[in-house]
């Protein structure tokens, strides 16, 4: 008897921990820049890590009333019912809830090339399969409707990630629109906003709730995480806003307590806190410009908390910049073997990781 063999898809969570990786270096794990996965660097609001240890004492109950709050508050930050509000173990719980109420058996989703691992993981652990469109490098990775339409065969989901990883573009409201609109009426589309903080585009949440002058549609859901602008990866917390068509649906396919008590309660600290998001916002825009205006070879401009940078031999340089104690992303696990991506960090961070960069490419 063997498990089924999802064996392509350990990447993701391959990477190791900075101690591991500074004892292989033989470095103090505090003088190792860890620029790999758009971490917030500054860490969660003080708010939300207060409730977390506030919340220790009561978590031998079940989580039932943390969660309620939390979507109830999450609804009101976006004006639409709590029903709408898929809450998740991660923006990666919300996809696998996504791919559970959609795909049958054999059933596909249609991704980016460069693009986000787990879509197509979540939909090959859930019996579906994988066609892609590609970015192309050559026009900047721009997401534009003929460049997602020409793949497209009638998947059940077409995603669209708004700021993209790695590549930190953005799909525009028309875009998405027509997109949609040019899809099956089976079809979701759905746009995966992970670092919509970071960027100066409206939320597709117009299209699902016909905000601003858009037609509401119910072929549209947003995907949204607490683990990029609020700094809360660690507790794994994220969801989907899907149309309020879709709302029961959120019964049949989650899993019991979709969140834990104690991430519900950083969430909803998390929520309140507006001054530790605008400085986290201010902090990445700040890391985007120095990078892109201070490294020695060509940036792709992005909306996200992160740099996607043209070097050659992206193993090469990524694998030289550790042993100088700089841990960046590859891209070659994205099909880029000439990019590497680079988080945004502190000031500290991101000038020693500049400086890094551009030793080992001299
Ligand atoms: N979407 C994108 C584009 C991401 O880059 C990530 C994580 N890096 C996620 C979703 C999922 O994040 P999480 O599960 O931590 O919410």
């Amino acid at each position: 008897m063997q498990p089924r063999d999802l064996s392509d898809h350990a990447v993701y969570a391959a990477g190791r921990g900075s101690e591991e990786v500074a004892r292989e270096l033989g470095l103090d794990p505090a003088e190792l820049v860890t620029l790999s996965s758009n971490e917030n660097p500054h860490g969660p609001s003080p708010a939300a890590a207060a409730a977390i240890r506030d919340g220790a004492a009561t978590v031998h109950s079940y989580p039932k009333s943390a969660h309620t709050d939390l979507t109830e508050r999450i609804a009101e930050r976006w004006a639409v019912e709590s029903e709408q509000v898929w809450l998740a173990n991660g923006g990666d719980g919300a996809l696998d809830y996504l791919s559970r109420a959609l795909l049958d058996p054999g059933d596909s989703v249609l991704v980016s090339r460069p693009g986000f691992a787990y879509y197509g993981m979540s939909a090959r652990y859930h019996h579906g399969r994988v066609n892609t469109y590609e970015l192309a490098q050559s026009n900047g990775f721009a997401q534009t409707p003929e460049t997602v339409l020409e793949s497209y065969d009638g998947e059940r989901i077409v995603y669209l990630t708004s700021p993209h990883n790695p590549t930190g573009t953005t799909a525009s409201l028309d875009t998405i629109e027509e997109i949609a609109e040019e899809t099956d009426d089976e079809t979701l589309t759905v746009v995966d906003e992970a670092y919509g903080e970071f960027a100066d585009v409206p939320s597709a949440l117009a299209l699902v709730e016909g905000q601003d002058g858009w037609d509401a549609r119910d072929d549209v859901a947003v995907l949204r995480t607490f683990s990029k602008v609020y700094g809360l990866a660690g507790v794994r917390l994220g969801y989907a806003l899907v149309p309020d068509e879709w709302a029961e649906a959120y019964a049949r396919v989650n899993t019991p307590f979709a969140a834990s008590a104690l991430a519900c309660r950083a969430g909803l600290a998390a929520l309140d806190d507006h001054e530790h998001v605008e400085e986290t916002v201010e902090s990445v825009r700040w890391a985007r410009e120095f990078m892109s205006d201070e490294l020695d070879v060509e940036t792709y401009p992005s909306a996200g908390n992160f740099v996607l940078v043209e070097v050659g031999d992206a193993t090469a340089v990524a694998e030289a910049a550790k042993r100088r104690g700089v841990i960046v992303r590859d891209c070659s696990s994205f099909g880029l073997s000439n990019c590497i991506r680079i988080s945004c960090g502190t000031e500290t961070e991101t000038r020693r990781a500049v400086a890094t960069i551009n030793e080992v490419l001299a």
